[in-house]
């Protein structure tokens, strides 16, 4: 397998107040522990440097105005630290913009679509994008929960748009909903928005039956778990929920909104999973993306606020999409006993939703490459 690893430092300097738990350390500290695992000379590991994405690409799932909003509270930001004032501003509740903030975020939107541009040339198989500020919160028209653009968003349009893919699934398994990329695609019966996250939690959206509306309905699909849930039902979730949805829906490319806030360490998340615990869900994924479409997978960084637990889930990530098995644990096990929930009455709740009773994994038909071809518009096209 050729994965692309897709970073620049530029994303440390997204500065936010101390204490915010979206730290440049974050990506440090991943970056860290990759270079102490000498994985960055990893056979099979290219390091890609993210381009920028176009205010046109932005456009597609942003108001322009709001584009230019973000740019002029960076450039304002600048303005104020130049004159000795504070590094950092805040722009919304929670979501803060530094002098490089705009630079940052337009790179971190950019380095999915360098990441596409290259699976779609065939110079590698699957991606990891190291980036902040995260994405899955943005709205079309306003920051919220730290994040500027809607960067997995941003992607799965440019997929759509300029590789004239049919459909395309997002896998995020995040702590917290991803309100901003279910609004943007909620209409839009291409793109298959799956999310497991911790309910009631911020931003209270992700009910089970927010389904998508319109020709889209059924293309929304939302797993809240209760505080507590850990591996024992994040597993039947993945293999018998996410995995029939995804053959039913057949995906030419899966971008996953990687958040690994849902560790049991995080600071902020307190659902139970172990960084072992996230590899299995990721050895699901890379299964459905080597079943239904050739391998193309693209992860994208969302949350994660223990840097240790972040940076294990990280290079356990990137050791998967290489074709290992193994994952990089040093955390171990989750202190707590899972809080008991009757996993099969769960399953069969969202099978019965999301009429995927009868609908065994496997069962969809072996993925018919020149179909596929013909379907997708190369970058030449
Ligand atoms: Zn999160």
């Amino acid at each position: 397998m050729t994965t692309a690893l897709l970073y620049d430092p530029i994303f440390l300097e997204h500065i936010t107040p101390e204490n915010h738990p979206d730290k440049p350390e974050r990506l440090q500290m991943a970056m860290n522990v990759l270079e102490a695992l000498d994985w960055l000379k990893r056979d099979g590991l290219t390091l890609l440097a993210p381009r920028a994405a176009s205010e046109d690409e932005l456009a597609a799932v942003h108001e322009r105005s709001y584009i230019h909003t973000v740019e002029e509270a960076a450039r304002k930001a600048a303005e104020i630290h130049a004159g000795g004032g504070r590094n950092t501003q805040r722009f919304a509740t929670d979501t803060y913009v530094s002098p490089k903030s705009y630079e940052a975020a337009i790179r971190a939107a950019g380095a999915p679509l360098t990441a596409i541009d290259a699976i779609m040339k065939g110079e590698i198989d699957n991606a990891y994008c190291l980036v902040r500020p995260p994405g899955h919160h943005a709205v079309a028209e306003a920051a919220m929960g730290f994040c500027l653009f809607n960067n997995v968003a941003v992607a799965a349009r440019y997929a759509l748009d300029h590789y004239g893919l049919k459909r395309v699934m997002i896998i995020d398994f995040d702590v917290h909903h991803g309100n901003g990329t279910q609004e943007m695609f909620y209409d839009d019966p291409r793109v298959l928005y799956f999310s497991t996250h911790q309910a009631p939690f911020y931003p209270g959206t992700g009910q089970s039956n927010e389904r998508g509306e319109g020709e889209a309905e059924g293309t929304t699909i939302n797993v809240p778990l209760p505080a507590t849930s850990g591996y024992e039902i994040f597993e039947p979730v993945f293999r018998q929920v996410m995995a029939p949805a995804a053959d039913r829906f057949d995906p030419q490319l899966i971008l996953v909104s990687a958040g690994f806030d849902a560790h049991w360490d995080d600071p902020l998340g307190q659902l139970n999973l172990s960084t072992a615990g996230f590899a299995q869900l990721m050895k699901v994924i890379i299964e459905e993306a080597r079943f239904l479409c050739n391998g193309r997978l693209v992860l994208v960084q969302e949350g994660g606020y223990s840097l240790d637990a972040m940076a294990a889930c990280v290079a356990t990530c990137i050791n998967l999409l290489l074709g290992d098995d193994a994952a990089v644990d040093s955390l171990g096990q989750p202190p707590h006993m899972p809080y008991r929930i009757n996993t099969d009455v769960l399953i069969a709740e969202l099978r019965r939703l999301h009429h995927l009773t009868g609908y065994r994994m496997r069962n969809a038909p072996k993925p018919d490459i020149a179909r596929l071809r013909r379907e997708v518009k190369g970058p030449d096209a």
